[in-house]
């Protein structure tokens, strides 16, 4: 077992092992409040120890903490949230397969993070077993993308996709190398933040070889520039190098960066370090992440304000992905009823769907 497959094993797991650990390393302040093991019951915790001493070099109300320590907002009883928040099983085509934009599908070949996120828009499907995780025979996955040339990118999300074996990951380039159409590979992760040695040179190597067949992206989930360590960014610079291009996405999350010096010093840093800010979400409307969420009016004067701030080909696109399932929208193209919020959302194909946001 390689060392960060010994960090998955070996992860924080659940309250009782976090206070634990807080009070081994001397900052007992950052321990749990223990009535909070009602929240883990149904969204676990899930931290790697080596991201954990990263965290606990910040304060208990850093950022960092407010993403990935248990909250008691999580289980209370709310009807606003989504199961589904952006309609994922309405484009559920194939096993583990997405198919809502013509050219690109998402593929989910796993349910495992190397954290657990407490906003995450997948939290009531990761961690409760849905239609959308079904283990399948990936012949059938296969068939579909055959039957439909007009696909020529394959994401791999989930999950995280890099938390897979580098065998795993070899076998599914191999197997989606056979068909002609594919031409671009992306990979969604958290890894290279959160689990930064899990970027191996066996990995390296995969990558490499698949290269000459496959133009792959790499698109990482970051949020805040405080969430990365020392380890994190000496492998940041490192696979700056490898032959794939790296892009960011971030949510924007009401407590943890919703101010505009936050994701200015973001998506500065991620430029330099070659990263190009590509998607900035607004919050999903997840069942136990509504206090994450906050109007689209509040995000829209921060997204302005940040156009003010940094160049514009540093600023990534700032999207809504509304529970109908239509897809992405850019934030520029939603018409606002003034003093409300409903809104109309231009979809990619020029339909008008209506939104209305529910805002306690
Ligand atoms: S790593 Fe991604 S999929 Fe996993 S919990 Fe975090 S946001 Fe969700």
């Amino acid at each position: 077992m390689s060392h960060w497959q010994e960090q998955i094993k070996y992860a924080i797991k659940d309250l009782g092992s976090w206070n634990h650990f807080c009070e081994e390393n001397n900052k007992s302040e950052q321990k749990i409040d223990p009535s909070l093991e009602s929240v883990e019951k149904k969204y676990p915790l899930f931290i790697p120890q080596s991201y954990a001493h990263h965290m606990l070099s910040l304060s208990k109300q850093s950022p960092i903490h407010k993403q990935f320590i248990l909250n008691a907002s999580e289980i209370k009883s709310s009807t606003q949230g989504y199961i589904d928040p952006i309609g994922d099983q309405l484009h559920l085509k194939a096993p583990q397969i997405i198919h809502r934009y013509e050219n690109r599908v998402l593929f989910l070949p796993t349910q495992i993070c190397p954290i657990n996120c407490r906003y995450c828009f997948r939290k009531n499907e990761i961690h409760h077993d849905q239609e959308i995780f079904k283990k399948a025979n990936l012949d059938s996955s296969i068939d579909y993308l055959q039957n439909h040339p007009e696909i020529k990118e394959i994401i791999f999300s989930g999950g995280d996709p890099l938390i897979l074996s580098n065998k795993k990951i070899n076998y599914y380039l191999e197997c989606f190398s056979s068909i002609k159409h594919i031409q671009y590979i992306r990979f969604h992760s958290r890894v290279p933040v959160v689990l930064p040695e899990r970027l191996d040179d066996e990995l390296k190597e995969i990558i490499e070889k698949w290269s000459s067949r496959f133009s792959f992206h790499l698109a990482i989930h970051t949020n805040h520039w405080l969430e990365w360590s020392k380890p994190g960014l000496t492998q940041l610079r490192k696979i700056q190098f490898w032959p794939w291009q790296l892009l960011s996405q971030s949510v924007l999350l009401k407590g943890v960066n919703n101010d505009v010096h936050s994701l200015q010093e973001l998506f500065t840093h991620l430029y330099n370090f070659k990263v190009r800010p590509y998607y900035l979400h607004h919050p999903d409307l997840v069942a136990g992440g509504e206090f994450y969420y906050m109007s689209l009016d509040e995000g829209r004067k921060i997204y302005s304000q940040l156009r003010d701030l940094i160049p514009t080909w540093c600023l990534p696109h700032y999207v809504i992905d509304p529970p109908t399932g239509v897809g992405k929208s850019i934030i520029g193209q939603v018409l606002t009823e003034k003093g409300s919020h409903k809104h109309q959302i231009l979809s990619r194909k020029g339909n008008i769907y209506h939104h209305v946001e529910i805002i306690s």
